[in-house]
């Protein structure tokens, strides 16, 4: 092997075609030296995984739905393309599993993304985590087969990236012990933070998805408007950096310029700012420990001229202050919340259920639902199975 093909890292995309996988595509083509894309998935979009698979030549194609794996085998055999199509879960852990990859870009939204994000932690591969409900529903598991098999996890989240960015190099011996009190954890806020709170009964999907400062796939765009997104990023920072509940401190800051900030005993605090623009993270992650171009603009900080933060008030957005008593109960109430919030939002986005109907349905599935302590992961699996169907029950006894 030559030098030069030495250095170049196997990457496999899973959600390639999502908002996130978009963005990592796009970074890795500006540094076509340093990556050889193995594999890309994605749910269903044949069409997009399709066009991604003339770009990029990866070895395989994984589609999740069986239906849809075949409609793209029949594209690519059309195309002459050597492409090989695999489907199902199976096929989505296979990728992130084998043995030419080094990377796995885990950007599966929900909890879909567990179990190939699991697959790729016990093959021992860097994972690139956006996929921030495996975590919260999985939390320990997680982080233990991380450890179990020398794992590396870098944060895609813009807030832990920039916290990881701010801590120092040994914060896993314990944040007390490097001197970090807190974890500033940054919020814009969503497009409803000033809205009057009488109001947000009918606010559409069209309304809530239209975010002020980032462009995102439609789940997270909703979980940013009701403030699920920090209440998932709370727990998220919490095993991803040891930190307990109360180091962390919410803090709502518009201009999303500031993405997170961590603050030591000494009073210093260190912040990571830049452009929100989530090639940002994607390179940092994918070039780590070298600082790679993303294709992000230099932050103007005279256009920007000023910098406002304020607490967040749980009572607009009450799914934060369902996520903090969900990270306090521990067990299984984080995968509950998130399995209620994930049905909740998608009837939501179908126009089924109303705006502040969301934190309704998952404040009563973990009223429902006995907390228990995760096990292992079939037992979580049907944890999650299990909240779907109190969370779908509750929709469908609503919307009747
Ligand atoms: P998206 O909806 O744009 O894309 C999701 C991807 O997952 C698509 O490729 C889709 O095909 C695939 N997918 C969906 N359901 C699947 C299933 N059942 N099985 C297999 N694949 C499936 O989402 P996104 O905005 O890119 O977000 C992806 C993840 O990254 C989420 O966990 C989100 O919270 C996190 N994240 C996103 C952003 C952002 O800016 N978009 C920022 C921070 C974190
Ligand atoms: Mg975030």
């Amino acid at each position: 092997m030559s030098e030069m093909s030495s250095t170049v890292r196997g990457i496999t995309i899973l959600g390639s075609t999502g908002s996130i996988g978009l963005s990592t595509l796009d970074v890795v083509a500006r540094h076509p030296e340093r990556f050889e894309v193995i594999a890309l998935t994605a749910n269903s979009q044949v069409e997009r995984l399709f066009e991604q698979c003339q770009s990029y030549r990866p070895k395989y194609a994984v589609m999740a739905n069986p239906d849809a794996a075949e409609q793209l085998q029949s594209k690519l055999d059309a195309s002459g393309s050597e492409t090989e199509v695999l489907s199902g879960v199976e096929g989505l852990e296979r990728v992130a599993s084998l043995d030419e990859v080094d990377d796995v870009m885990a950007a599966i939204v929900g909890a879909a993304g567990l179990r190939p994000s699991i697959a790729a932690a016990r093959a021992g591969k860097r994972i690139l985590l956006a996929n921030k409900e495996a975590l919260v529903m999985a939390g320990d598991l997680f982080m233990a087969e991380v450890k179990a098999h020398d794992a590396v996890l870098l944060p895609i989240d813009s807030e832990h990236n920039a916290i990881f960015q701010c801590m120092p190099k040994n914060y896993a011996t314990g944040l007390s012990e490097v001197g970090v009190a807190h974890i500033l954890l940054t919020a814009s806020g969503g497009p409803f933070i000033d809205r009057d709170i009488a109001t947000l009964e009918s606010v559409t999907p069209e309304e809530a998805v239209a975010h002020p400062n980032w462009s995102m796939g439609r789940k997270i765009s909703v979980d940013s408007a009701t403030m699920m997104n920090k209440g998932l990023e709370v727990i998220e920072a919490c095993w991803l950096f040891g930190a307990s509940a109360e180091q962390i401190q919410v803090v709502i800051h518009p201009q999303s310029v500031i993405h997170s900030m961590v603050q030591y005993i000494d009073g210093s605090v260190l912040a990571q700012l830049g452009n929100p623009d989530m090639r940002t993270p994607i390179a940092h992650a994918l070039g780590y420990p070298q600082r790679i171009k993303s294709g992000v603009d230099h932050l103007n900080i005279f256009d920007i001229a000023r910098f406002d933060f304020k607490e967040p008030d749980m009572q607009r957005f009450p799914c934060l202050r369902l996520a903090y008593e969900a990270l306090t109960a521990g067990g299984t109430a984080p995968a509950i919340l998130n399995a209620a919030n994930e049905l909740a939002v998608e009837a939501f986005l179908q126009g089924r259920l109303g705006f502040m109907e969301i934190s309704t349905i998952v404040e009563k599935s973990l009223e429902q639902l006995a907390v228990s302590p995760v096990t292992d992961l079939g037992a979580l699996l049907r944890v999650d199975a299990e909240a779907r169907d109190v969370a779908k029950e509750l929709i469908e006894r609503r919307t009747k």
